[in-house]
Order: structure tokens, then sequence, then C-alpha cells
């Protein structure tokens, strides 16, 4: 599991790191305007880690 520093996350629609994310586990929400990650589909593989230009994603 990653957690979203939410300090730094700029809540892009066009998240890298959502792109990254290999199971679909983190996405843009447009309804809520933010990027938000669905524990029960994230693999801990933290390739969103490192793919967030922002730093502001860490394994949890
Ligand atoms: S750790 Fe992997 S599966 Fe989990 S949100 Fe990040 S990229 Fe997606």
């Amino acid at each position: 599991m990653v957690t979203i520093k939410e300090s730094l996350c700029d809540n892009n629609p066009w998240c890298g790191a959502a792109k990254a994310c290999l199971s679909g586990a983190m996405k843009y929400n447009y309804k809520i305007g933010k990027v938000i990650v669905d524990e029960q589909r994230c693999l801990g593989c933290f390739a969103c880690v490192a793919a967030c230009p922002k730093g502001a994603i860490t394994p949890s």
C-alpha cells in the first residue's frame, strides 16, 4: 500500500503516477477532484512512488 501526501500532491487529472500504476489502483477521481488509491487493488509494487514527479507518494 502507498500513502499520498496531500501537501505535496497537485491532484493532476493526468497524474503520471496513476499512469504508472500496474493494477489501476491509483487513479484520478473526477467526482472529488483528487488522485486516490484503492487499497484492495494495490499490489505494493511502488511503481507510483518512482513515477510521481512531486515525491508525494510514500510506501506505507
Ligand atoms: S504500489 Fe503499485 S499497485 Fe499500488 S498504487 Fe502504486 S503503482 Fe499501483
